[in-house]
């Protein structure tokens, strides 16, 4: 197996940008950030480390904090005088190049060629797609040299080649041996040459998996940490690790009430008579040595006797003897094997290692745990403050009369349980009207008092207009087209006011979106600004058949609101709550769970099984 550190990631940006009217290609912007973060952003995780063919790096290059390697040969000779570049460079065995106008490029490309290299024994594996010829209608490999991963040692042959004054990146590996690996999606290696090609891709909308790298990768934890006792420390993120002061537990102990005796004694089975000479309680150690034909009667927990090392449960006596005050106790040897029902010192955690880790999102477990190691306090981020505000003319506040075409605000209010339960400062900003004036002047306060803003409403294709000029004023934010449903529209970037910058999630308006959007898109990007751990923010999905056939279109991520039930034969079932409007609130109370439908599965049929993320749990 090649194991992802031992590979380099390289993006191939090299080149002049002539085909697009000398703009950087890297640079052009798709769903509110440029081409090479998109591929920043799916590179990263399939390799060890990431740097950039660039010979021209602007202050946007910089700005990524990562390797920029120029062409050693002069002239722009292509992509190859990058990979010779890096081949130098990289002093990993493995270099893996794409191009700089591949946002979709496959999240298994890594995997998939490393896998294709080993089987083959090959020097460098290339990506190849099948594809219908529309005259003939056969099928036809097309190959994508560029896509290349490449065994550092083949950097002889490439520097030949180029020698040579060869510039074919198709041809250079001459007698080396390459495997070519099939991938299924060819829209995945689709490049960008025109403008047009820009604009289809941005009107394809976003998909979930995407939105969510690029909101992971936009935000940073807040800085501040406080310290907290522990009974104050519920919901809150480590700052720290927590090293065990002691080790857990302190001492050998009993697992079991019973007595303690010396496996030694055990020998080879039969009827054995031990005389008990102590009594050790959990909290009061023991005051008499227990020598061999001896035991010591024990309570679960209570530390072992110096000598003993097993426990006979009190139930596996034969005869207690009383007489005279002493006692004796007969049971069969064979019963229990020495060294049983004892517990180790240190069995659970060793002093002097982390007990938790930085990150890791308190929950009751986690403060037992912390004060099982006699830790009073804990380092943990400050709460994050996040304002949010409802938009729209026509919302009234509950308990006033609905005036016609009014509807009553509710995002609000299921905005507020969602992040009371996520442990945020709360900052309610009410109600905004449609009108620029009064959005400027709610999102100019939230940004002073608070590290997010989340709004619902307004951006939408038909409400954005405005919302749009008025967040361009204040900062970058991106208005992106989901391929999600509930929850297509949404607003995210960053704003500044006065000196106070703030990350704005402008969420969908319909009520459904507002939660499925927060479920699956805020959520994990509040917890991170929260400095949680990505265990904290992976939500915990389960796989259930269907109870009866579902509708689903292939191209977007449903969340599709359901009931999970046990059947007459005791198998768990789920079923959608019926209607699935976006409006319908209703659906989601009566649901217990999200059936998760991914982008690209198409109809369900009864039967088969489903993700789903449950509403409750234990935490
Ligand atoms: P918008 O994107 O602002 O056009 O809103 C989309 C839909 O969601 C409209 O039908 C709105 O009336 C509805 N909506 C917007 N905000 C809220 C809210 N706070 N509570 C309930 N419904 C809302
Ligand atoms: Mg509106």
């Amino acid at each position: 197996m090649i194991e992802q550190h031992s590979i380099t990631g390289l993006v191939l940006a090299g080149g002049l940008g002539t085909r697009m009217g000398q703009v950087d290609k890297a640079m052009l912007p798709l769903h509110g950030q440029s081409l090479l973060q998109h591929i920043v952003q799916r590179l990263a995780p399939q390799v060890g480390l990431l740097a950039i063919n660039v010979n021209t790096p602007t202050e946007q290059y910089a700005a990524l904090g990562l390797p920029l390697w120029p062409d050693d040969l002069p002239g722009h000779c292509g992509p190859l005088a990058g990979l010779q570049s890096a081949l130098r460079r990289a002093g990993t065995p493995y270099v893996l190049s794409v191009p700089c106008d591949t946002p979709m490029l496959p999240t298994n490309l890594s995997e998939k060629l490393a896998a294709g290299l080993l089987a083959a024994e090959a020097d460098l594996a290339i990506a190849v797609t099948e594809e219908v010829d529309a005259a003939s209608g056969e099928r036809q490999r097309r190959r994508h040299p560029v896509f290349c991963l490449v065994r550092t040692s083949a950097l002889p042959q490439l520097d030949a080649y180029l020698a040579s004054g060869e510039r074919k990146v198709s041809a250079w590996h001459g007698p080396l041996r390459v495997a070519e690996v099939l991938f299924e999606n060819d829209l995945a290696f689709r490049n960008i040459n025109t403008p047009q090609q820009l604009a289809a891709l941005q009107a394809e909308g976003l998909s979930v998996d995407s939105a969510q790298a690029m909101l992971a990768d936009a935000v940073v934890p807040v800085g501040e940490i406080e310290q907290l006792p522990v009974q104050q420390a519920l919901g809150r993120v480590l700052a720290s690790d927590i090293i065990s002061p002691i080790s857990v537990p302190a001492h050998d102990n009993s697992a079991m009430d019973g007595y303690a005796l010396r496996g030694a004694d055990l020998g080879a089975g039969g009827s054995l008579r031990l005389q008990v000479v102590d009594t050790v309680l959990a909290g009061r150690p023991g005051t008499v040595a227990v020598s061999s034909g001896q035991c010591a009667r024990i309570m679960t927990g209570a530390v072992m006797p110096a000598g003993c090392d097993s426990v006979l449960p009190q139930e596996l006596v034969a005869q207690l003897v009383q007489q005279a005050g002493a006692s004796e106790i007969v049971f069969d040897a064979s019963a229990i094997k020495p060294g049983a029902n004892r517990r180790f010192k240190g069995e659970d955690l060793m002093a002097g290692q982390p007990a938790l880790r930085a990150g890791k999102l308190l929950g009751p477990a986690e403060l037992g745990l912390v004060a099982s190691l006699g830790i009073a306090s804990v380092a943990v981020r400050r709460r994050l403050r996040v304002a949010f505000f409802s938009t729209g003319d026509e919302l009234r506040p509950p308990g006033e009369p609905l005036v016609p075409g009014a509807i009553y605000d509710s995002n609000r209010y299921t905005l507020m349980g969602m992040l009371e339960r996520l442990g945020c400062e709360l900052l309610d900003m009410g109600m905004v009207r449609d009108h620029p004036d009064a959005l400027e002047a709610a999102l100019r306060q939230a940004c002073v008092q608070a590290d997010v803003i989340i709004t619902s409403g307004g951006v939408s294709s038909g409400a954005a207009d405005f919302t749009r000029e008025v967040l361009a004023r204040l900062g970058q934010v991106a208005f992106w087209q989901l391929n999600m449903r509930p929850g297509r529209p949404m607003a995210f970037g960053t704003i500044a006011a006065d000196g106070h910058s703030a990350v704005l999630l402008g969420l969908p308006g319909n009520p459904v979106a507002v939660m499925s959007t927060f479920y699956f898109l805020a959520r994990p990007t509040l917890l991170r600004m929260m400095g949680a751990d990505g265990a904290a923010s992976a939500l915990p999905q389960l796989r259930v058949p269907a109870q009866a056939a579902i509708r689903k279109k292939r191209g977007r991520t449903e969340y599709q609101r359901g009931i999970v039930s046990v059947d007459a034969s005791g198998r768990q079932q789920v079923r959608v709550t019926g209607a699935q409007g976006s409006g319908i609130l209703r659906s989601m109370s009566e649901a217990n769970c999200m059936i998760v439908l991914r982008e690209a599965q198409g109809n369900v049929a009864a039967g088969e099984l489903v993700d789903i993320v449950l509403f409750h749990g234990l935490t």
